[in-house]
């Protein structure tokens, strides 16, 4: 059999090396170069690739293809394959079959990554033999050829679920639904919430599923379908009742996570944690040791007396949203970025009641400064960050909060969504050294 990977970064070098440790034939195909560090990986195996484009009359005489997520599924040579005939499936897919110990998915618009990174923590603070993959930087498939596990917790975007055929997850978290990515999805908000609910295809009624009961389009689309697992909804918004034991431990305990959407993901990472059989004990002992993870809601230093957050893994309106909710201080709000087909209307409210000046950073700021420019408050365009910093700090008083949240993409002016949360915590950085 021979296999040949489409797109050579983190999940696509994952599943070749997949491949190639079971003894099957493996090539990568790359429609732009393969950053170095995969490249060096694929030459010290011996696994060909080619980068900057596609050899049609190579791919079409392979018995399969594996995509990246990155990929998507009007891709030109992706339509070529299929008129051949030729079966398309993701890394996730390609791997699952390898995997021996129990799968835990976390899937969800906003709050995968929290979520995961504290299932993970949970189980290994228990002792157990876990290891976190996915969309976290680590592929699946990779982990597979490093060591075995008895618990994979993936954290999976819906690019990774839409074509999914054979996945079976033990356990499944959801934890929203927020038009994110539409721009993938034909601007089909049920599209991209389908892609999302694929999760739950193979499982049966001796898996879990555990959601989040308080967001209206998971239950807008789970009452339109036949729940086979065991539902565990999970409501921060509802009252828990009486002698709740997860409520009374996230109450008596410190997490370090702020704002209320991270008491949902915790919730429902505790929730998975247990049904694995760790104790309520080993929870609330492993609880106080983790720590919110970089880019999201962080606190980054309070020059001149002013909090400084950087949300930059806030790429969409959903996770500004709860940003902005998080703090009862006056903000100066830094977003914008690479638009995805956003709709801003739903911050409006938000906006209008916490934010007293508003600093635009992107490239065309057009569409985000004219959702907000009724309002009467203050906005000014920028379009580095440096710039931005400096007159998002004009704005603020002492005791303001000063919060990078973009409600977009970083692709237009930064490498990724790190890089911008980095240069915002430089500037700051830079600000509390007296050199600004
Ligand atoms: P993901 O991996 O799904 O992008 P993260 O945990 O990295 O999720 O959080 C991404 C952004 O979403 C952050 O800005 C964070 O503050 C916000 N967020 C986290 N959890 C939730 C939630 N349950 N509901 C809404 N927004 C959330």
């Amino acid at each position: 059999m021979t296999i040949a990977v489409l797109g050579g970064g983190e999940s696509g070098t994952g599943a070749a090396l997949l491949a190639q440790q079971k003894g099957i034939e493996v090539f990568v195909s790359d429609a732009a170069s393969i950053a170095d560090p995969y490249k060096q990986l694929l030459l010290a195996h011996g696994i060909p690739f080619e980068e900057k484009g596609h050899t049609l009359a190579n791919l079409a005489r392979v018995h399969k293809v594996i995509k990246s997520p990155g990929i998507p599924n009007e891709a030109g040579i992706l339509l070529e394959l299929r008129k051949r005939a030729i079966p398309i499936l993701d890394e996730i897919e390609f791997a699952f079959p390898y995997a021996q110990g129990m799968v835990i998915a976390v899937t969800g618009s906003n709050g995968k990554s929290t979520t995961a990174h504290l299932i993970h923590h949970l189980l290994k603070a228990a002792k157990r033999n876990a290891v976190l993959a996915g969309n976290v930087g680590y592929s699946f498939a990779k982990s597979l050829t490093e060591r075995t596990h008895d618990y994979y917790v993936l954290e999976l975007s819906s690019f990774q679920l839409e074509s999914i055929e054979r996945f079976h997850p033990h356990i499944a978290c959801l934890l929203t639904i927020a038009p994110d990515h539409l721009d993938r999805y034909g601007h089909s908000l049920d599209a991209y919430a389908q892609a999302k609910l694929n999760v739950l295809r193979n499982m049966t009624q001796t898996d879990h599923f555990i959601y989040n009961n308080d967001d209206q389009l998971i239950q807008n689309h789970l009452s339109n379908c036949r729940l086979l697992p065991q539902a565990h909804p999970i409501s921060i918004a509802s009252h828990a009742p009486e002698g709740d034991p997860i409520s009374a431990l996230l109450r008596s305990n410190t997490t370090y996570l702020p704002g209320k959407h991270n008491q949902l993901n915790a919730c429902v990472a505790i929730t998975a944690a247990l049904l694995t059989g760790v104790s309520m004990e080993q929870i609330q002992d492993a609880l106080p040791t983790f720590r919110s993870l970089p880019h999201r809601l962080e606190w980054c230093g309070a020059p001149q007396g002013i909090d400084c957050y950087n949300d930059s893994k806030a790429t969409n309106v959903a996770a500004a949203a709860v940003a902005l909710e998080s703090f009862s201080q006056p903000i100066v709000w830094i977003a914008g970025g690479k638009d995805k087909g956003n709709d801003y209307t739903d911050l409006v409210p938000i906006v209008k009641e916490k934010v007293k000046a508003m600093v635009c950073l992107g490239k065309d700021n057009s569409t985000i400064a004219t959702a907000f420019a009724s309002l009467g408050i203050p906005i000014r365009e920028t379009d580095t960050m440096a710039a931005a910093v400096q007159t998002a700090l004009t704005f603020a008083a002492k005791g303001d909060v000063v919060l990078l949240s973009p409600a977009c993409a970083s692709f237009d002016l930064f490498k990724n969504f790190e890089d911008r949360g980095d240069q915002f915590r430089m500037q700051i950085q830079t600000c509390l050294n007296g050199r600004l």
